[in-house]
């Protein structure tokens, strides 16, 4: 079907004016954000109310919702059509008692966080970059750092969702139990996210220090206390050289002991400078660090909410292992450094709480984070996961749902102790399969050909 017949078809079939097409321009194809993948299908609407949203998923036999496209893999795709929840970016409601606040599912970080900033509130955490819708996040674990952070979607009390059937499903942490635990890292596989419910907290001011070259030879010993001397630490390398590049240390105001910024870091120094995680980058876009105090959303990340990125030539794979082994897989991946360097554009090692959510990464597990931001060549990283796989296969690693992995369908399945519940969620609220696709076929119902 060409674009002119399709744009006829999608207006004789609207139900109302509140469900419009959204089309990719004429020279460019439905991208996600990096631009390393061209979704399955052109076919986008947006819808704005809960009703056109029912009528939407009732009246079609398969479809995906998109959030801010910011993921690496195809967890997105669909050669059917897309629901994009952009334009439903609205607070819905801010409960200073119950110390909530009730989103639309297409705001994003970066908008939510002023609005709450400016009412006095903040969240626990955020991911390194503002740009990415709440419930896309929450439905991938994204996650920040800090080892008594949990990951982003731990702050979620509850959620409204529109299921298969078009039925509204509404379930909250105090109330739903195991189902909304299987539910909220959702990997949109049960239906489309309306709205999401957040703990938040008082705000809070925090300051941020840099420090640089920390020999690996510490890390392996001091770990522990590098790792729970600020609110959130952030360890940047090449894996050259056996040092870390950047150590990035984000500390709250009030916490004690205070921080007192000392010369000498664990043999690492203290930048005089604000600095880019790539060194030989400008800092132009990140946030403000040499001990400058600002407001919890101006710290937490590591770029700035003003900025928005352009699509980023870039790839990403991130890996989670459990906290007792990071040492020694951080080790093993140091051992291949000379295979990933020429790939690598920086590495990325965060701390997270365990939690209870089931398809969570970090299920029971007080985790570290290896993340890799890789040149955009495919072709190149492609072969070096399998062998960076490989090496850190004795620590049973989970990889990140939203970037890039190559680790094969059985065993990761095998490494989600409540996948057979998570089954069962989305078997409840989507029985006959209307929001799955590849990914969720191979790697959650291990039937790549995808029948129900
Ligand atoms: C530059 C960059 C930096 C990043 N930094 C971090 C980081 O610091 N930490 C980290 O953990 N991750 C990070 N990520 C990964 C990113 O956070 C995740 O990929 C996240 O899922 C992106 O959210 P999104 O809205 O763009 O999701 P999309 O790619 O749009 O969608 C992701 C999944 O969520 C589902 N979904 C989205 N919205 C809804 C909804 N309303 N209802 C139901 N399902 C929905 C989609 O169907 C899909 O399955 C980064 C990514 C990029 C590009």
């Amino acid at each position: 079907m060409n674009k002119r017949t399709f744009l006829k078809v999608c207006s004789a079939a609207l139900t109302s004016r509140m469900i419009s097409p959204l089309l990719a321009s004429s020279d460019s194809k439905l991208k996600n954000w990096a631009g390393n993948l061209e979704y399955s299908t052109e076919k986008q609407y947006s819808a704005t109310s809960l009703k056109n949203i029912q009528e939407f998923v009732r009246n079609r036999r398969s479809l995906k919702v998109l959030g801010t496209r910011h993921c690496f893999n195809n967890i997105a795709d669909t050669t059917s059509e897309f629901l994009s929840m952009k334009a439903t970016d609205q607070v819905v409601a801010l409960d200073p008692s119950a110390r909530t606040v009730t989103i639309e599912s297409g705001m994003t970080y970066g908008q939510l966080c002023t609005y709450l900033d400016s009412r006095g509130w903040a969240l626990h955490n955020l991911a390194s970059l503002p740009h990415i819708s709440v419930a896309g996040a929450c439905s991938t674990a994204t996650h920040g750092s800090g080892e008594k952070n949990g990951n982003l979607s731990t702050a979620v009390s509850a959620i409204e969702m529109v299921n298969a059937a078009g039925e509204v499903i509404k379930l909250s942490r105090s109330r739903d139990g195991n189902m909304f635990r299987s539910a909220v890292v959702g990997l949109g596989a049960l239906g489309v996210i309306t709205k999401v419910a957040l703990e938040i907290q008082p705000r809070f001011m925090m300051k941020q220090y840099v420090y640089e070259s920390l020999p690996l030879s510490e890390l392996r010993e001091q770990f522990d206390a590098i790792e729970s001397s600020a609110y959130s630490v952030s360890l940047f390398t090449d894996w050259q050289e056996k040092r870390i590049n950047e150590v990035w240390l984000k500390i709250r105001e009030s916490d004690e002991p205070t921080f007192d910024a000392p010369a000498q870091f664990f043999g690492a120094k203290r930048a005089t400078r604000n600095l880019h995680p790539i060194v030989a980058l400008s800092a132009e876009n990140c946030t403000e660090q040499m001990g400058v105090p600002g407001p919890w959303y101006e710290r937490l990340p590591h770029f700035r909410m003003g900025f928005t990125p352009s699509a980023g030539k870039e790839l990403q794979s991130e890996y989670f292992v459990s906290r007792q082994n990071a040492v020694d897989a951080i080790l093993a991946v140091e051992r291949v450094r000379e295979k990933v360097g020429p790939h690598l554009l920086i590495s990325e090692i965060r701390t997270i709480a365990a939690d209870d959510l089931c398809m969570s990464p970090c299920y029971k597990q007080a985790s570290v984070s290896i993340h890799f931001t890789w040149k955009q060549d495919w072709p190149a990283v492609q072969t070096l996961l399998p062998m960076i796989e490989r090496e850190l296969t004795p620590f049973h690693v989970r990889p990140h749902w939203g970037k890039l992995f190559t680790i094969p369908a059985t065993e990761l399945r095998a490494r989600y102790e409540r996948l057979p519940e998570f089954v069962e969620t989305c078997r409840r609220y989507d029985p006959h399969g209307k929001f799955r696709n590849k990914f969720l076929n191979t790697y959650i119902f291990g039937n790549p050909t995808g029948s129900a």
